[in-house]
């Protein structure tokens, strides 16, 4: 497919080429068939079909039938719709997608449009197929996909129609109003295999003996391996490509603990202190244990102030993340800024990057060491009146579910910022998620690779960081990560 932007003076169908000068010029360069359209801003003006698709079996060209790969011609598109929102500063070209937005659970909630623009732009993957452009060619109608509606996500708790399609667009003729969809096919994951997942830990050669054990006895006892992704798992909507250990050595922008810089500041904001909130004295004993040589410190809690940013979005109270960075950065010399690794803001409240998104479980600047994460979600009953939240005290079981997701996020968005990115080895903690079920599927442990990859930051001793979660997982009641950790002791 070629395409080619035409300035004419005129609009005048005369102006093209007949189809004799056409079919001559196709011969001359052996190409057996083509079809031509040429379009305005706002409509066909032209379209012709001469010779042949496919010569054996013989097939004729068809303008409304014939189907063309549209191979790397996808970049043209996108490209344009990414300078629109550069234009509209939107968003920024110069910043790495992987540093401003470089969680899965960061971004689940409505659109990857960062995680695109890396992959549309960058390497330039062949997202359309020419099942793609068939769909290009279907009328959207009947009810069967809305017509496009750049303001749903303020309107819908729904996700958008895209959603099934991974990346998609619609367009609507001005002429006659009728909607085309055009959409990407979904990611092709294929888990890795022991070569691979040998090539990410790189060489175990000097690691203590302890280390060497954790990441290489009996894997497949205490590992499960990363399913083929379903309709609507992160992996069918984003290229993983999986972080090996060389390329987390590599990455500059990650946390360093070094000399002094070794504290992550834990800034509430808003109320904990109601009978749902999350239990953050206790979160914070795992942060301790997982991000070991660091101190964790929890700043006293903040009310949200009057100038801080929000919205209603279906009766749920919504803060703009913008603004927790901007208090963070301007306290920054409130804290002790000798001994300031990270600080990150929680919050019981629910919150939104930018008007284009229903909501987020939390954001990052891996630059500036800081991050916002919201518990408020992984309430069970988030979705009841905030009279309910705010009294009705949390069941047993409630309270454990609520922890353990609680510290999975804490310890997911962290790792994060200690510059792990989504893993692809195994079942991990810092696996992608993009709905309830891989949420629950992440784990209260590392892989492999990726407590290669911490270890090779902080250098832990590995049997000791185990034997305190076992320690802490008992005394909270996560049985599930006792025994994970009491086994796995015992395989090191
Ligand atoms: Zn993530
Ligand atoms: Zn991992």
């Amino acid at each position: 497919m070629l395409p080619c932007t035409i300035k004419s003076a005129t609009n005048h169908i005369s102006n093209c080429p007949n189809r004799q000068w056409i079919e001559e010029s196709l011969q001359k360069a052996h190409v057996p068939g083509a079809a031509i359209v040429v379009l305005n801003a706002t409509d066909v003006v032209y379209e012709l079909a001469v010779g042949y698709q496919s010569l054996s079996p013989q097939q004729p060209m068809n303008v409304n039938k014939s189907i063309f790969p549209l191979a790397s011609i996808a970049k043209t598109f996108i490209a344009t719709a990414v300078m629109q929102l550069v234009e509209e500063e939107l968003v920024d070209l110069d910043t790495d997608v992987n540093v401003a937005y470089p969680a899965g659970l960061l971004r689940m909630s409505a659109g990857t449009l960062s995680i695109y623009l890396r992959m549309f732009l960058n390497n330039g993957l062949p997202v359309l197929r020419p099942q793609s452009i068939a769909a290009m060619r279907t009328i959207v109608g009947g009810g069967v996909i809305p017509s496009y509606d750049p303001q749903w996500s303020n309107k819908s708790m729904e996700l958008p129609p895209s959603q099934g399609f991974g990346l998609s667009w619609y367009w609507e003729t001005m002429k006659d109003g009728r909607r085309y969809i055009g959409h990407s096919v979904n990611m092709n994951f294929i888990p890795p295999n022991t070569k691979l997942i040998a090539e990410a830990l790189g060489d175990i050669s000097q690691l203590p003996r302890d280390m060497q054990m954790a990441v290489t006895n009996k894997l497949h006892e205490s590992f499960q391996p990363v399913p083929i992704p379903n309709h609507g798992d992160w992996l069918r909507y984003h290229e993983e490509k999986g972080q090996t250990l060389k390329a987390f050595e590599q990455t500059t922008s990650k946390a360093v603990p070094h000399s002094t810089f070794n504290t992550i500041y834990i800034q509430p904001v808003g109320s904990f202190n109601h009978p749902r909130a999350a239990p953050l004295n206790v979160i914070i004993q795992f942060a301790r244990i997982f991000f070991a040589g660091c101190e964790v410190e929890l700043l006293p809690t903040i009310d949200f102030s009057k100038d801080m940013k929000y919205r209603e979005n279906h009766g749920i109270k919504q803060y703009r993340t913008d603004d927790f960075y901007n208090y963070l950065s301007q306290t920054r010399y409130f804290r002790d800024t000798s001994r300031e690794l990270l600080c990150v803001a929680v919050t019981m409240t629910d919150i939104y990057p930018d008007e284009s998104w229903n909501f987020v479980y939390g954001e990052a600047r891996v630059k500036d060491g800081l991050g916002v994460y919201s518990f408020a979600r992984l309430d069970p009953l988030f979705s009841e009146s905030s009279q309910i939240l705010l009294s009705v005290p949390l069941t047993k079981e409630e309270r454990i579910v609520m922890l353990r997701h609680c510290i999975k996020i804490l310890l997911h968005e962290l790792g994060h910022l200690f510059g792990l990115n989504h893993c692809i080895y195994f079942i991990c903690l810092m696996n992608g998620a993009n709905n309830q079920i891989e949420m629950d599927r992440q784990t209260l442990y590392l892989c492999p690779v990726c407590l290669r990859k911490l270890y090779s930051t902080l250098y832990f001793d590995v049997r000791h960081m185990y034997e305190n979660f076992v320690y802490l997982c008992e005394i909270y009641g996560l049985e599930e990560e006792r025994l994970w950790y009491r086994k796995r002791l015992n395989c090191i």
